[in-house]
C-alpha cells in the first residue's frame, strides 16, 4: 500500500494534493485515512453527525407537517366554496318561492 494509502481517501481526497493520487483512482477504495481514523475515535464529531442527522429528520417531519398543513388550507377553501355556494342556492330557492 502506497503512502496515499493511509493519508488518503474518497471523502477526505488527498492529503497531498495529489490530482491522480491512487485514492481516486486506483484499487485502494474504501480505504480509511487518518482523517477518518480520527473522525470515527472524536465523540464531538460522532455527535456533530447525529445532530446533523436528527436535524435532517426534523426537517423532513417540519416539511411534511407544512404540507399537510397547506392540503387542510385548501380543502377548508373548499368546504367553505361549498358551504358558499350552498347558501347561494338556498337564498335562490327562496327567492324563486316567494
Ligand atoms: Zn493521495
Ligand atoms: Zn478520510
Amino acid at each position: 500500500m502506497s503512502v496515499h494509502g493511509t493519508h488518503c481517501c474518497k471523502k477526505h481526497g488527498c492529503k497531498y494534493g495529489d490530482d491522480d493520487c491512487s485514492v481516486y483512482y486506483g484499487p485502494e477504495e474504501g480505504i480509511v485515512c487518518e482523517s477518518c481514523d480520527w473522525e470515527a475515535n472524536d465523540p464531538e464529531y460522532q455527535y456533530s453527525v447525529k445532530l446533523e442527522e436528527e436535524n435532517k429528520a426534523m426537517r423532513a417531519a417540519l416539511e411534511w407537517i407544512a404540507q399537510v398543513e397547506t392540503t387542510r388550507q385548501e380543502y377548508q377553501a373548499t368546504a367553505k366554496g361549498v358551504l358558499h355556494q350552498f347558501t347561494l342556492n338556498a337564498l335562490k330557492k327562496d327567492h324563486n318561492h316567494g
